[in-house]
């Protein structure tokens, strides 16, 4: 549905380190690969070795860069970030990537994922920093990250390196940092590894990105994960690697259910094998008479492939999806709004019509959507309509970054599957059970985080008070008052930030 958002992932970073090239084009093409992780702002910082700049902007990737501002980037290493916003509102202020004072230069740091322990770290700021409100916060940025580039200014006999070993410790949740100072490159992940983040090889450098295909899009080839629990540092000396603590893996299920793209490896693992896999568990567990099965596109695709290959059923495409219409920022008008979901979906009336249907979808999530198609899809002709769902249902909220909606909203939270398919007007309605989510991903159960489906959150959660995404908008934080505590600060047209070395 228009204004409608599905589960919404929390940023797709990257990094590179490449003496000769031009950086910036290639942190935008990496961008590009992992624009389905935030499409709220962008951002890109390079340095020369001696200053760092950052410009940064609200919109897609493609909306914010253009030859110009590219041209403007200049260096051997740079930092970008795509974001989805979990911690402080959709502001410019919270693009990414931050900026921050070091005591030896500057730090740009992105972040994907979501910290659970914010509420600490802003008493960790204000104990060290005093009244005063450094970079970042003193703008008004209101995110976690934040937090951590105010931690990562450190002390005047500290490297930066050196002060990441201190902070990284101190974080809980889930993070997928890619940061740097005028020279290094620096990558870490949280200790249980919940979002994903890769390293790879060009032939003059490295780069680090959230996911492999934002490695395929510029030609480098993939080395290995980054650990979780692991800082990574990249200059002229080589790649160094410190474990800042022990693994204690617990994956995000739900990036091989729907947020990864289905190129991605994760863990050893195909997304888009993995969701074929899903399709054919459900095919097994929940097997239906019917004519045709057809995917919600486009991430019920596989899926559907999966269920089509396991059950005989022929596969076809039913729907046709307008693949730019929920990438404008342009609201629709209330004659468009009323359309609902025609503006993304159209059905193909002569594949549907007397058809019984297997419509296969990746999640549910209030279930406004699913009824919309299912009425949709009735009036086009079919005769039955089944839906099979490649996830088991969506019962809990996520802390670490994935933004689904309040508990109160998910339809799951207090219907079972035979209610919820009798509210979206489905013949039938099979979800796939929890070991064989599982199973497809080959990953061990005890490594993954399965928390939105079961409860069983795998990093403690504070009192629920000091969750949620306004946290750092409360006036009584002890932040002190704002005040720029950066040396100097520029705004460029655009929404292009300059921060000059110190
Ligand atoms: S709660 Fe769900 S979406 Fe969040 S990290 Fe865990 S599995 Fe992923």
């Amino acid at each position: 549905m228009p204004g409608e958002k599905g589960p919404q992932d929390a940023c797709g970073v990257f990094g590179v380190w490449a003496p000769g090239e031009e950086v910036a084009k290639l942190a935008y093409f990496g961008l590009y690969a992992l624009q389905h992780r935030g499409q709220e702002s962008a951002g890109i910082a390079t340095s020369n070795g001696e200053q760092i700049l950052v410009y940064k902007d609200m919109g897609l990737v493609s909306q914010v860069f253009d030859e110009t501002a590219l041209g403007a980037l200049q260096g051997h290493l740079a930092v970008g970030h795509c974001r989805y916003s979990t911690t402080g509102g959709v502001t410019w202020e919270n693009a990414q990537p931050t900026l921050g004072a070091t005591h030896n230069g500057t730090v740009a740091l992105g972040h994907n994922g979501n910290l659970t322990n914010s509420a600490d770290l802003v008493n960790l700021v204000a104990e060290r920093y005093g009244a005063q409100r450094r970079g970042e916060l003193a703008r008004g940025n209101t995110t976690d990250t934040a937090l951590v580039t105010a931690l990562l200014a450190g002390d005047a006999d500290h490297t930066l390196e050196a002060t990441a070993l201190e902070v990284l410790p101190k974080l809980r949740g889930a993070f997928s940092l890619v940061f740097m100072d005028e020279r290094t490159l620096y990558a870490a992940r949280d200790p249980q590894g919940v979002r994903p983040l890769v390293l790879g090889r060009l032939e003059r450098g490295w780069v680090v990105a959230s996911e492999t295909p934002a490695l395929d899009i510029v030609g480098a080839s993939f080395v290995r994960e980054v650990e979780p629990g692991e800082l990574i540092a990249i200059d002229e000396q080589g790649l160094r690697s410190t474990r800042f603590a022990p693994i204690d893996r617990a994956g995000c299920v739900f990036e091989y259910v729907y947020l990864a793209r289905p190129d991605t490896s994760i863990n050893g693992r195909s997304v888009h094998a993995a969701r074929v896999e899903m399709g054919r568990v459900l095919a097994n567990e929940h097997p239906v008479e019917a004519d045709l099965v057809m995917p919600v596109p486009e991430s019920g695709t596989p899926a559907a492939v999966g269920y089509a290959q396991a059950s005989g059923i022929p596969f076809g495409q039913g729907l046709t999806k307008n693949a730019y219409v929920g990438r404008t920022f342009i609201q629709p008008s209330d004659t468009l709004r009323q359309l609902g979901i025609r503006l993304k979906l159209n059905p193909l009336r002569d594949v549907i019509r007397g058809k019984r249907l297997v419509v296969v979808d990746d999640s549910i999530v209030r279930g406004n959507t699913q009824r919309a198609l299912i009425r949709m899809l009735r009036e086009a002709g079919a005769a039955e309509v089944h839906v099979r769902i490649s996830s088991p249902p969506v019962k809990w909220p996520c802390y670490y970054g994935i933004d689904f909606a309040s508990r109160a909203e998910l339809i799951a939270n207090g219907l079972g599957p035979a209610e919820i398919g009798s509210s979206l007007g489905a013949d039938s309605l099979g979800y796939i059970s929890e070991s064989g989510m599982i199973a497809a991903t080959e990953q061990s159960e005890s490594q993954l985080c399965t928390a939105c489906f079961t409860g069983d959150y795998p990093i403690t959660l504070p009192p629920e008070h000091q969750l949620g995404k306004g946290l750092l908008e409360q006036a009584e934080l002890p932040l002190g008052s704002p005040e720029d505590g950066l040396h100097s600060l520029s705004v460029g047209a655009g929404g292009g930030t300059a921060l000059d070395h110190p």
